[in-house]
């Protein structure tokens, strides 16, 4: 077989699968995610529906990595989990893979701990947000630090492997503030962190009630202190907003970051099959009545390049040279003019890879349109 080819099959492996559960019991006041409440009728015949998609998409290749996120997938009766599992047992998996459950910290009991165990869960990854009860009110989510503690506890007595989430840049957030965040969660010694800065967005009850973001500077100040903090404490800065243990870096959203193809089954969730984008509509009644996919894009080369570029410079060790000509066939700086970009310090690169200087990964996002719009392949 020609080693175009050979490549061409490499690059459509499916190797990933997210699962998108969209029921939650309460409803934060920052959420854009596809989300209901929960009602265990509506959850029961969601399932159903979510077998029938598998059924109909899932081709039986073995995955590196399965995710289930939402909502809150911990928010499904007992019940209903043991359906949901029952469903994804279709779901083959590698010797070695990655499966995740995204929980509530409120609903983690060793019941449930022990249920995702028999199920091949092997990774946890639990919305703390902040330990600050001083925001239960403006996120309308219970705050309650004590019982995060003792939950993210139980959680490392079950499973090794467990991310926690962090919001920063909250309302009116001050440094102190922030470092006490960071203080417990290094407490904590979990082997995953994910840090997020708070965005208003349209629709959503901060956006609403007139709430607005911090401004760039401060953001930028948090960020670096994030970064500072939780690398001066054994955590490897590998992406841009993720932080892990040596060895505990997140598989499945490596998948994302390595533009690789993945399914994405559940309403609002989205997928990459061989070089097709896809996301099913974001409304569960529709999904639930068999309407699903929203919207289809083949991708062409130019795109499927600057996704994979877009996506890579998340990677703190950003673009692998190797790697993008083993896929594409040519060397990057054919594809791009990225010189002024180093010649101003915005982009740096060695023997292997070109990445984005440490003191820049804030302003990651200009940087990476200046790369794309430096594409001067067929001009
Ligand atoms: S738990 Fe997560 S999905 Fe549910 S409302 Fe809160 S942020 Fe949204």
């Amino acid at each position: 077989m020609k080693t175009e080819n050979l490549m061409e099959i490499e690059k459509n492996k499916l190797r990933s699968a997210y699962i998108h559960i969209p029921f939650c019991k309460k409803i934060c006041s920052y959420c854009d995610f596809c989300k209901v409440f929960y009602d265990d009728k509506k959850a029961k015949k969601y399932i159903s529906a979510l077998e029938k998609e598998i059924l109909t998409s899932y081709k039986n290749e073995p995955l590196e990595t399965i995710y289930v996120g939402g909502g809150s997938p911990s928010s499904l009766s007992i019940e209903n989990l043991n359906n949901l599992f029952k469903v994804l047992k279709r779901l083959k998996l590698k010797d070695s893979y990655e499966f995740t459950f995204e929980c509530n910290y409120e609903d983690i009991t060793d019941q449930l701990l022990l249920l995702l165990k028999k199920n091949r869960v092997n990774r946890l990854s639990i919305g703390l947000q902040t330990f600050n009860s001083k925001y239960e009110k403006i996120l309308n989510k219970k705050i309650d630090k004590d019982l995060m503690i003792k939950n993210v506890n139980l959680c490392k007595e079950y499973f090794n492997n467990v991310n926690v989430d962090l919001i920063y840049a909250l309302p009116d957030e001050k440094m102190d503030d922030l470092e006490n965040d960071l203080n417990e969660i290094i407490k904590l010694n979990v082997n995953h962190i994910s840090t997020y800065a708070l965005i208003i967005e349209e629709h959503t009850i901060l956006y609403v009630n007139n709430f607005k973001e911090l401004n760039d500077d401060a953001q930028s100040k948090m960020y670096y202190k994030i970064v500072e903090k939780l690398k001066s404490n054994g955590y490897v800065h590998y992406e841009i907003s993720n932080f892990s243990k040596p060895g505990f870096s997140s598989c499945h959203n490596l998948a994302y970051w390595n533009n690789y193809r993945y399914y994405g089954f559940g309403a609002g969730a989205s997928g990459f099959i061989n070089n097709i984008r896809y996301d099913n509509t974001k409304s569960v009644d529709n999904y639930i009545n068999g309407k699903r996919i929203v919207y289809k894009e083949k991708i062409n080369k130019k795109t499927e390049i600057n996704d994979y570029v877009m996506l890579s410079l998340r990677k703190i060790n950003g673009i692998d040279k190797l790697s993008f000509k083993n896929k594409y066939n040519k060397r990057i700086e054919d594809v791009f003019d990225y010189k002024k970009l180093v010649d101003d310090k915005l982009l740096m690169e060695n023997k292997n890879n070109l990445f984005i200087p440490s003191d820049k990964l804030f302003v990651s996002n200009e940087i990476i349109i200046r790369l794309l719009d430096s594409y001067i392949l067929n001009k």
